[in-house]
């Protein structure tokens, strides 16, 4: 049951670390299977699924997006969401940028680091992640609140735990150059439902985990 699966998580969990249900390709009843059970923060993959299951949901759920976003679907998904976690190019950042400023809106975003080898896997590489951090970015109406990553899908341990030592590593050495940013950038996500534990030993202050609270989705 979705309650048993979050009471689980939540009793393993820091509770520092902030626990984003991925809800995505699953209904609505079983999103508030986790509402009731206490869940608040849910984080959805496709602009129109977010859009759909938005006015479905109670109005305090907090809506995180977790998926690669075209700049013509933005209207889809930022007047809904608190962060969008994978902005993983300049291109998506100036949209966003732009929507915020047209809007009258500040857009928490963070910023997908590219792990792993996979060719097809989003995400920018570190040293572009320096360019868009170094005050050379125009960014009036976006926060950049921290990294996001996925690790590489593997079963090999020490292959992850690369991967979350890397993304760890920028995340502090950006912390520790720009300290007039410490109060902003916080965030690291990472961890997924066959890794969050490793995650969690690197620094992770947000996991997102959608098969072990909803179980196989549905494709
Ligand atoms: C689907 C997804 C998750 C959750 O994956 P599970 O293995 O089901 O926990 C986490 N992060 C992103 C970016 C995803 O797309």
């Amino acid at each position: 049951m979705v309650s048993d699966n979050l009471k689980a998580l939540y009793e393993k969990l820091p509770s520092a670390v902030k626990l984003v249900a991925v809800s995505k390709f699953h209904p609505v009843s079983r999103l508030m299977e986790a509402y009731d059970a206490g869940q608040r923060v849910f984080g959805e993959n496709r602009p129109q699924e977010l859009a759909a299951k938005v006015p479905q949901m109670p109005a305090d759920v907090e809506w995180h997006f977790i998926g690669h976003l075209q700049t013509n679907k933005l209207k889809l998904v930022l007047p809904y969401v608190s962060l969008v976690q994978s902005v993983d190019s300049l291109h998506l950042l100036e949209a966003i940028d732009k929507w915020g400023t047209d809007n009258g809106k500040t857009v928490d975003v963070l910023l997908e680091l590219h792990l792993g080898a996979e060719e097809t896997k989003h995400g920018f590489s570190e040293d572009e992640i320096d360019y868009v951090i170094s005050s050379e970015v125009e960014k009036s109406h976006v926060r950049i609140r921290g990294l996001m990553g996925m690790a590489t899908n593997t079963e090999d341990e020490g292959v992850i735990e690369a991967d979350f030592a890397r993304i760890e590593a920028l995340f502090k050495r950006i912390r520790e150059a720009r300290p007039e940013l410490r109060e902003i950038f916080t965030e690291l996500s990472i961890g997924m439902s066959g890794d969050w534990p490793i995650a969690v030993r690197h620094g992770a202050t947000m996991v997102r985990i959608g098969t072990d609270i909803f179980g196989e989705r549905e494709y």
